[in-house]
């Protein structure tokens, strides 16, 4: 399982590429974003991930939504399952899963409802005179919200009192480049992988992330990474079975890419297959 934004795939603004030009890795594209290329794996990335993706165990698990995720081709086969929404949508073989979908509107009722959030969210974010510090506000599929901010303009105490708001109502806010995540506390993309273990009859499972969104996730994992950046990195968020890789921005990839290979290849599961009985003694 695998976050894909500042994990695995990086946009130009957080390449973070070190050293000369010349020096700097060949780079692919993986998205295009009105007629403009978006996200960039680097070459030995890309090649290592179409090996992870031909074992048929890459879940790539993240908080964008379908539409958004539709836009990615990671190299190799396509996805059998993918996590969107921040566990909010599930597709299979790029459809979505009905009864998932269903499923998770269920537990959603344990949290407030995502019209007060929104609200709140569109009231804190008119800056009532320029410059303002929010760009733009977005509703994300109708399971959660999000603001596009100008980070160095952000009232000091803005985030925190946000923060306070939705913690009081079961909700949670992610920053994450220039955008301020506000999402349900049943949403997890940690819920939906273990549905998805479950769906392909592993009993373990590795991780990667790179945000607050992923913690979770990582959490839950038997072995996982992330990245020497990003808000788990800027908080110090650390857990015995999670490894740092040494690099950051598009670096830092590479080595995910790296590490999920050497998971797939000499972890639990055998490469070559996508649906593996749980293993003798392993505890479920
Ligand atoms: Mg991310």
């Amino acid at each position: 399982m695998s976050d894909l934004d500042r994990t695995l795939i990086y946009s130009p603004s957080a390449l973070m590429l070190a050293g000369s030009d010349w020096d700097a890795p060949r780079l692919l594209c993986v998205e295009v974003y009105g007629g403009r290329p978006l996200s960039f794996v680097t070459e030995r990335a890309a090649g290592l991930l179409a090996q992870v993706a031909e074992t048929g165990m890459l879940v790539p698990t993240t908080t964008r939504t379908v539409e958004q995720y539709q836009r990615i081709h990671l190299p190799g086969p396509a996805p059998r399952y993918a996590i969107c929404a921040n566990g909010g949508r599930l597709l299979v073989d790029g459809v979505e899963d009905r009864d998932f979908t269903a499923a998770v509107e269920d537990r959603l009722a344990a949290s407030a409802p995502h019209a007060e959030i929104l609200d709140e969210l569109t009231r804190v974010s008119d800056a009532g005179g320029a410059p303002a510090f929010v760009e733009k506000v977005r509703d994300a599929a109708g399971l959660f919200c999000y603001a596009v901010v100008n980070r160095s303009m952000l009232p000091s105490g803005w985030l925190e009192d946000l923060t306070e708001f939705a913690d009081e109502r079961a909700w949670g806010v992610s920053l994450q480049g220039r955008k301020v995540y506000l999402v349900p506390a049943p949403l997890t993309k940690a819920a939906a992988a273990a549905e998805v273990a479950q769906r392909l009859g592993v009993s373990t499972m590795a991780a990667a992330g790179d945000s607050l969104l992923d913690g979770e996730l990582l959490e839950v994992a038997d072995r996982a990474i992330r990245p020497n950046h990003g808000e788990l990195a800027d908080t110090g968020w650390a857990r015995p079975h999670v490894d740092v890789t040494e690099a950051d921005g598009v670096a830092a990839g590479e080595q995910i890419a790296e590490w999920m290979l050497e998971q797939v290849t000499t972890g639990p599961w055998p490469a070559g297959s996508d649906h593996q009985p749980p293993l003798p003694g392993h505890p479920n």
